[in-house]
């Protein structure tokens, strides 16, 4: 601590429960005890005056304008795209979670919910509502993996290590990002043109994008004509990629088999949406990797401590960029 003399306040900016605000302090109070972590409603002036760095879910400007030395925030969430019109008119940098935790969770659900797809568990769900007992002859689940190709858009913190995580599983897959990669036996793609090749060859899409100008409703109608006939979806980052109508239109008359959502437009989903009741539709509540306040705490000190010793702020998000 050889810049600041006093002990350095971080004050935890969020709407949580009672419980898990809790349990949020405590986890940071233990990786960083050599800072005063208090909710951000519990500060004196004079402490407020001295705070640099904040943690937060999201950002209240009334809620950050309190603090008028403040330099950058550390989000406890992956996707940011709530916090950044928030910050624009103040001169604020955001550093984003990127706990391997979190990708190790995210790549636990691709995988569970590619292998439902790929094993007809969808199909055998229905056959169960009406009392059927049918094996398909020409199910999936007699294919070995590598005969279901998997797409996956995005291939950042998230998207990489799923990616991987399915090819070491037999699947075959491919993978599309903005800047273009390379990853061993995994073909990538950028662009337009890339897009549309990975869509054509794709049986199950996984989104992974964050959601930005450039990838909100990317995946409409159009492109969702792209994929094979009886493709799949699983879209684990933000709803608003997939326009709603569009993907339920899909699913309608038989271009896609189905979908497995965690992520929707407005959430918590309403009760009168028709996404719940849809026969070929899994709805799942945001859940596909949710952020570990353990593991997620030792991330936030391990950013936020190197600060206190020479200045330096962690990589932070590009605010044109949108990530
Ligand atoms: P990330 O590390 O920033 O990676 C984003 C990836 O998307 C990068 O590969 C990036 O390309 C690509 N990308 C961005 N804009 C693009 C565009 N216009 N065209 C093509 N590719 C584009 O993000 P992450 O940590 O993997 O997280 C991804 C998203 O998952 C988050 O933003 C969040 O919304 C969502 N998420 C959901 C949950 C959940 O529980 N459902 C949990 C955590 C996160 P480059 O590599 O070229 O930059």
């Amino acid at each position: 601590m050889n810049k600041h003399s006093l002990q350095p306040v971080i004050p935890l900016i969020g709407d949580f429960s009672e419980q898990m605000q809790g349990l949020w302090l405590q986890q940071l109070s233990l990786a960083m005890p050599e800072f005063k972590v208090v909710f951000w409603d519990g500060l004196s002036e004079q402490e407020k005056s001295r705070v640099e760095v904040a943690v937060v879910t999201n950002i209240q400007p009334e809620r950050i304008k309190q603090y008028p030395n403040l330099k950058w925030v550390q989000s406890l969430w992956a996707g940011v795209e709530t916090l950044l019109p928030a910050i624009q008119d103040l001169n604020l940098k955001v550093v984003r979670m990127n706990d391997p935790q979190l990708a190790q969770s995210m790549s636990d659900s691709v995988l569970l919910w590619t292998l439902y797809l790929h094993q007809q568990a969808h199909v055998y769900r229905q056959q169960q509502n009406i009392a059927l007992w049918q094996q398909s002859p020409t199910s999936l689940f007699t294919l070995l993996p590598h005969a279901t190709r998997v797409g996956i858009l995005g291939l950042g913190n998230l998207g990489k290590v799923a990616a991987n995580r399915l090819k070491d599983n037999g699947f075959t897959v491919q993978g599309w990002s903005r800047t273009a990669k390379s990853l061993p036996g995994i073909p990538t793609y950028s662009g337009d043109t890339g897009l549309q090749q990975l869509l054509s060859t794709s049986d199950i899409l996984v989104v992974l994008l964050p959601l930005t100008h450039s990838t909100r409703y990317l995946l409409n109608q159009q492109r969702l004509q792209m994929l094979p006939d009886g493709a799949a979806v699983i879209n684990f980052a933000r709803g608003a990629i997939i326009p709603e109508p569009d993907l339920l239109q899909c699913l309608n008359n038989g271009k896609l088999s189905h979908a497995v959502l965690d992520v929707f437009e407005q959430e918590p989903l309403p009760s009168n949406s028709p996404l719940w009741q849809h026969p070929n539709i899994t709805v799942l509540p945001h859940i596909s990797a949710q952020t570990n306040p353990v593991t997620a705490s030792k991330v936030v000190a391990k950013n936020i401590k190197p600060y206190f010793q020479n200045g330096e702020i962690p990589e932070y998000i590009d605010v044109l960029k949108g990530y």
